[in-house]
């Protein structure tokens, strides 16, 4: 009885075009996927752009565009990469359909009506100028455990802290540059820490779903959690599903004002895309899911592993929906690891520069599959592991059979059925077929090879070359067609991987589409095979040079150090000629009529006081300085001001131009300077 199969991969976000990782994603489930077709197994694979959020949301706003049409720009652009790298999804929509939009309301009407939502009222930062509350990613400021600025609203790049937006120090907008407030709203939960939920992902987490290294690491998250503070909680806590207008979404039912969180409503569009697929084949979308045995299996990235295992199967087991089957986790793809130290090769691939540059789409899926199994474990793409495994692989071993043994056969018939105890075509195409469901592919691919030795090594011992010198004519062809024979099972193997390739095989020896069960049957004697053609070709290192050219170097900028060129050179007699003092700021006050100036009482060792002004207002506060030292000129002949006499100057750093580095800061020495202490 053949399977009933519903696959999707993760759904991009719409907010760029695709890179590497999501091309080997799509590639590992289109491998997986079409082999279950070869089964004969029923197969919807659909896939759709994560379309809503605030990042899409400020992005079209910054290209001018509407969010809609900033989704429907890079939807455009999906077509040819998918085509390019042969990935036969069934269907292809948006988060933003009104299949998602309906589905993830009626879901959520289902969860309320489950008494699993709940409504909390939370404080959060809230920009006055762009007036809409800030995702963590838009609100900057001070760390405030090791003091860098410019640090996100959740985590320091420089000491890796990790906080609420609220400890921030000097919080401000990345939007607007606006100071943010603090403002309460109205959140909704989806209840998580609710007993039925805890005692239903206990189960579900654990009965098989996962591979055992994730269900370990999921194990974790129901005895302890960490929260954006750093501190530990107990258990699951409840998940934050809402977001305040203006947001890019689904709207709330009966909550105007409010949105979705996207991360709601990302997965149902899974479900949205499979309803679109199924509507526009006139069938019922209600009555596939409800059918006994469909299996629903979701491919995603390590990254992403707790919105699939613990809110996703919640959410569809409490709105009365079918969970999942199985979640399959990939790790990530790094490219050229090992070649960090050759400055040669970049550390990117970019897949449609890859395609544009005429490499084969199907080296890169069969050298993806000589690398990837069942574990969520980190890959590596590296050049020349690459041109070495199609080279020697592909073309040197497994095309190279056809390429030989062609020319033997009599106006291209098979004379000999190929089947031979010790090769056991149909223990490969078993193992093979094993290795392919259990997502096993650099075993599957190991065993193809390692047969592909096998029929080299009979082929290279009859020699049919030989044999047709030497006048054993039919017996070259036989050799040949066991070779030929052979050829088709393997080909039957790597079909999967190589759906373009396999295509072309079965029009050379004219046979119907290959499967694991047709290719156990060896062609008739006396089949007609068609003329041999080229299968394929042998990446050039050009090729890979072409592939992984860094970008031509910038001209290098002339570096001007705060925003201004350096001075004329001085002589040290120069130099001498200023007399700097450390300075003890014995008062600070502010001056009435001036904004910019401070009015510092210095004391520099001299058993009198100063007066100094200072254009330092704008950074400081007089209390902040009151008791510091710091650096003044000492001989700069005294002037008039508005105010009163300057008799000296405080020593400032500050970029020459204050929009684009604003902040100006009073030079401080190390600890012990004394007042008169001279400075050279
Ligand atoms: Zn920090």
């Amino acid at each position: 009885m053949s399977r009933q199969l519903f696959v999707t991969t993760a759904l991009p976000y719409a907010n760029g075009k695709f890179h590497i990782g999501h091309i080997m994603e799509y590639i590992q489930a289109d491998i997986w996927v079409r082999f279950q077709r070869m089964q004969g197994n029923q197969v919807n694979f659909v896939g759709a752009d994560d379309a809503h959020g605030a990042p899409i949301m400020i992005a079209a706003e910054k290209a001018g565009v509407t969010p809609q049409q900033f989704v429907a720009n890079i939807a455009a652009g999906r077509k040819e990469y998918l085509d390019g790298f042969h990935i036969s999804f069934d269907n292809w929509s948006s988060t933003d359909s009104p299949e998602n939009h309906e589905l993830a309301r009626q879901i959520y009407r289902d969860l309320k009506a489950n008494d699993l939502i709940d409504v909390k009222t939370i404080e959060q930062f809230f920009d006055p100028e762009k007036n809409m509350f800030l995702p963590d990613r838009y609100i900057k400021g001070t760390c405030p455990k090791c003091g860098t600025a410019d640090q996100y609203g959740d985590n320091c790049e420089n000491c890796g802290a990790v906080y609420a937006p609220t400890d921030l120090i000097k919080p401000y907008s990345a939007l607007s540059g606006a100071t943010p407030v603090l403002k309460s709203s109205e959140h909704f939960f989806f209840k998580l820490s609710d007993q039925r939920c805890v005692d239903f992902l206990q189960s579900w987490t654990q009965d098989g779903k996962l591979q055992p290294e994730v269900a370990n690491k999921v194990k974790e998250w129901f005895s302890v959690r960490t929260n954006p503070d750093g501190s530990k909680s107990e258990g699951l806590g409840d998940w934050d599903i809402s977001r305040d207008a203006p947001y890019f979404g689904i709207e709330i039912p009966d909550a105007p004002g409010k949105y979705f969180y996207v991360w709601l409503d990302a997965p149902v569009g899974y479900l949205a895309s499979l309803k679109n697929l199924l509507e526009k084949r006139n069938e019922n979308f209600d009555a596939y899911m409800a059918q006994e045995g469909l299996e629903q299996h979701h491919f995603i990235g390590k990254d992403i592993v707790t919105f699939h295992t613990l809110f996703w199967p919640a959410m569809l087991k409490f709105s009365g929906r079918k969970t999942p089957d199985k979640i399959h986790v990939h790790g990530f793809l790094t490219v050229n690891n090992g070649e960090k130290m050759s400055k040669s090769r970049g550390t990117g691939l970019d897949p449609l520069k890859y395609l544009s540059l005429g490499m084969n789409p199907e080296w890169l899926r069969y050298y993806l599959a000589a690398k990837l199994n069942a574990k969520n474990e980190d890959i590596d793409f590296n050049a020349d592991d690459f041109m070495l495994r199609v080279n020697s692989d592909l073309v040197g071993k497994f095309v190279n059979i056809a390429s030989r043994a062609a020319k033997f056969l009599p106006h291209g018939k098979l004379v000999a059925s190929g089947e031979a105890p010790d090769m056991r075509s149909t223990d490969l195409l078993r193992l093979v077929a094993d290795h392919f469901d259990q997502r096993e592919y650099a075993k599957a691919m190991r065993e193809v090879m390692t047969f592909a030795d096998n029929v080299n090594s009979l082929f290279d011992a009859a020699a049919p070359w030989k044999l047709v010198k030497e006048g054993h004519v039919e017996l070259a062809a036989e050799k040949s067609s066991e070779a030929i024979q052979r050829f088709r099972v393997m080909a039957a193997c790597l079909k999967p991987v190589m759906p373009g390739v396999a295509t072309a095989i079965e029009q050379f020896l004219q046979c119907d589409a290959l499967n694991f069960t047709n290719a156990a049957i060896p062609l008739t004697v006396g089949h007609q095979v068609g003329d041999y053609q080229h299968l394929m070709q042998r990446v050039t290192p050009e090729q890979l040079d072409a592939l992984f050219e860094l970008p031509a170097a910038p001209e290098p900028e002339k570096l001007t150090p705060g925003g201004e060129e350096l001075a004329p050179t001085i002589s040290i007699d120069d130099f001498t000629k200023i007399d700097l003092r450390i300075a003890k700021i014995v008062n600070c006050e502010t001056v009435e009529g001036s904004v910019k100036l401070l009015r510092l009482t210095l004391d520099v060792g001299e058993g009198k006081t100063r007066n100094v002004f200072s254009g330092i207002a704008s950074a400081y506060k007089p209390e902040d300085l009151i008791g510091k030292h710091t650096v003044m000129v000492a001989n700069l002949a005294p002037r008039k001001m508005k105010f009163g006499i300057s008799e000296g100057m405080v020593l400032a750093a500050s970029h020459s131009d204050e929009k684009l580095q604003p902040g100006i800061y009073v030079l401080e020495p190390l600890p012990g300077a004394m007042p008169g202490m001279r400075v050279k």
